[in-house]
């Protein structure tokens, strides 16, 4: 059923061919998890993934975010890390 509602087809003629259990294949987020490890470890050194946020895909990119704004910051440099177009210098607006 909800193979069908998620391909919006019927599946009531499919056959399970196979079932596999992959055991520990999740990382684990035993309690207490801390959900903000940081990403800066050593002056120059940062790390990032999900094993400093959620263990998720969305914990590791955040995490990546959280990196790259202490790198940006740690470098003194200004500005957002939201900006999609690179900041125009004087020879390039030329
Ligand atoms: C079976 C499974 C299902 C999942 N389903 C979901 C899901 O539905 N939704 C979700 O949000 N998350 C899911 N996850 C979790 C998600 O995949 C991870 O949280 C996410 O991929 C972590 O990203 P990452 O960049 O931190 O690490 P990874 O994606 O593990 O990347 C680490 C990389 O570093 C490389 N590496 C390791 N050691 C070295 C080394 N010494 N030198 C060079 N490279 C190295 C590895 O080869 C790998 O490419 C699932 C995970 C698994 C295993």
């Amino acid at each position: 059923m909800h193979l069908a509602r998620l391909y919006g087809t019927s599946t009531g003629r499919w056959e399970t061919l196979a079932v596999h259990h992959t055991a520990e294949a999740v990382p684990a987020m035993r309690a207490p998890h801390d959900l903000r490890r940081p990403v800066r470890l050593l002056a120059g050194l940062y790390v990032c993934g999900d094993h400093r946020d959620t263990s998720t895909v969305q914990g590791a990119l955040h995490s990546a975010h959280r990196a790259a704004a202490a790198i940006v910051s740690d470098l003194g440099a200004t500005g957002s890390l939201h900006q999609a177009d690179p900041v125009r210098t004087a020879a390039r607006a030329a």
